[in-house]
């Protein structure tokens, strides 16, 4: 037996048999969130007799969800034993899906990587057979992992753009059937799969095991190809009304008569971006400034992770220039974030994160500069600690909340 046939409960199930099952769930629920115990420590936790426990227990056992961890030392009398979650016993599936690549992570019920694979080749373009490479990739990756479908609770898919996560749509990328993305990735991988907003899930991702030490109110800001932030409110993800939160990159800051990727004009996005800072080098190239990474010859081959490498390998001192000054500029509107949301915590992270300080030090000084100072300073300021990884860890924790609802 595992934990998936918990989470689907064949509806003429009898009551006595619905009961069981919801004791099973609650003890499983109590195990994956809190740790190993006892069976008197679990009777204590969960407010269950100690027969009803140990009776649940032996059954669970038996369908070796959970393990017999062996006896603990105590001061004296009998030796009592020690039960975990088998981390075995049910995998979370997570995926991000980025403009040129993709990365696939298993974790098991501890939330331990079995398998991840990142940067693998992939073009997002939104047709349907950008959709079934995914599906295709998916499903590769599995066999390879050597896991059955049937062990993995869900999956977790991560796009750029407007999600709508309870409804399973997605109107940036895939909105080409009637039918949801969710329910159709669904049945072309044959695992239930969730969607969700790329920038959300590399925020839940630091939030749960990345730079995030106990702040409950946390904004983390990705700046990718576009840049969109993450709202961690009271230690849950904010959503908004229809799930469309975060749209930070699309906010109207300049008058520049730049059109941008959301068909408008002058958002933040349009000179604060990964998209703005290949667009601002390779006019400054273009123009006549010299990098050593590129040329009035070579400029139109290059591109972000080009440029972005420039900086961190070879110090371009015509792409530090312009990253911070993106960065100053970046600095000005966290701070308007600042003043609104007073978080404990912001987090830079994304594909541009990793220049570290060269894009950290000027949004640091310009938050000093323009928020309001007693809103500001019990605030920290810091860079992404899982990286390019944010998104893929995110995707296996909100699988695993899902499952959690799904135990209670
Ligand atoms: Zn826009």
């Amino acid at each position: 037996m595992i934990l998936s046939s918990l989470l689907n409960i064949p509806e003429n199930i009898s009551r006595s048999a619905m009961k069981i099952i919801k004791l099973k769930s609650q003890l499983i629920k109590t195990l994956i969130t809190k740790g190993n115990f006892t069976i008197a420590e679990l009777s204590e936790q969960t407010y269950l007799s100690a027969p009803t426990v140990t009776k649940v227990i032996n059954e669970l056992l038996e369908n070796k969800i959970i393990l017999d961890l062996g006896k603990i030392d105590t001061s004296g009398g009998r030796r009592p034993n020690l039960y975990g979650i088998n981390p075995k016993s049910g995998f979370y599936l997570g995926v991000e899906v980025n403009r040129k690549s993709l990365s696939i992570g298993l974790q098991d019920l501890k939330n331990e990587f079995v398998k991840i694979d990142e940067h693998i080749p992939f073009e997002l373009d939104g047709t349907h057979g950008s959709l079934d490479e995914l599906c295709l990739r998916i499903n590769s990756f599995i066999k390879e992992s050597g896991i059955a479908k049937t062990n993995i609770v869900s999956a977790c898919v991560n796009l750029s753009g407007r999600i709508n996560s309870v409804k399973g749509y997605s109107y940036n990328y895939f909105y080409i059937e009637e039918d949801s993305l969710s329910h159709t990735i669904s049945t072309k991988i044959g695992i239930n799969t969730y969607l969700e907003n790329d920038t959300r899930a590399m925020a839940f991702g630091e939030y749960n095991c990345g730079v995030v030490n106990g702040e409950k109110n946390v904004i983390f800001v990705n700046m990718s190809w576009g840049v969109g932030i993450g709202i961690v409110s009271n230690g849950n993800l904010y959503y908004g009304h229809s799930g469309y939160s975060g749209e930070f990159g699309h906010s109207p800051l300049f008058d520049n008569n730049i059109l941008c990727q959301c068909g408008k004009k002058g958002c933040l996005e349009t000179e604060v971006s990964g998209w703005a800072l290949e667009r601002i080098f390779k006019d400054a190239v273009k123009s006549g400034n010299c990098s050593l990474v590129a040329n009035k010859e070579n400029i139109n081959r290059i591109d972000l992770e080009r440029i972005i490498d420039a900086i961190i390998t070879s110090e371009d001192t015509l792409a530090i220039d312009i990253i911070s000054t993106l960065g100053e500029k970046m600095g000005r509107y966290i701070s308007l974030l600042i003043n609104v949301f007073n978080p404990e915590l912001v987090i830079v992270g994304g594909v541009m994160s990793a220049v570290g300080d060269y894009l950290l030090f000027p949004i640091r000084t310009a938050i000093k500069k323009y928020s309001l100072n007693l809103v500001s300073q019990d605030m920290e300021l810091k860079l992404s600690e899982l990286g390019s990884r944010a998104g893929v860890v995110g995707a296996c924790y909100i699988v695993r909340n899902k499952c959690l609802e799904q135990l209670s």
